[in-house]
């Protein structure tokens, strides 16, 4: 947090928690806490192993098949949103890239390809 003055002692203690939301435990700890918060009836049980088997599993974003790479990195997004009583579970979860996770919105996985269809910007298939 920017503006906290707390002196002294915490200041070691800002730097490991820091740290610790950098990592990939502390940034899903972060988005579960994110997801508690504004969807408190969502179940959350996406843990951080399954999000990196996911991860492995997939080397391009699901909705449009851009390859991953360090400049187009790999997220998770819900295939029905949140704010529609989607889940963050690993059954509703999918690798996408961040232009895809932005356009999605709110979005289920099925209106977002009918989306890129429309527009003509989703992979070739077949
Ligand atoms: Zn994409």
């Amino acid at each position: 947090m920017r503006g906290t003055t707390e002196p002294g002692p915490t200041a070691a203690r800002r730097s490991a928690q820091r740290r610790y939301f950098a990592s990939p435990k502390g940034k899903l700890a972060r988005i579960r806490a994110d997801v508690r918060r504004s969807y408190p009836r969502a179940r959350c049980t996406l843990t951080l192993e399954e999000r990196e088997s996911l991860l492995e599993m997939y080397d391009a974003c699901v909705y449009c098949g851009r390859p991953f790479s360090e400049a187009h990195p790999a997220m998770v997004g819900h295939a029905i949103p949140l704010s529609r009583r989607g889940d963050h579970t690993f059954e509703n979860v999918y690798p996408c890239c961040r232009t895809c996770l932005r356009r999605k919105k709110d979005k289920t996985m099925e209106e977002y390809i009918e989306y890129l269809d429309r527009k003509g910007t989703a992979p070739t298939r077949g």
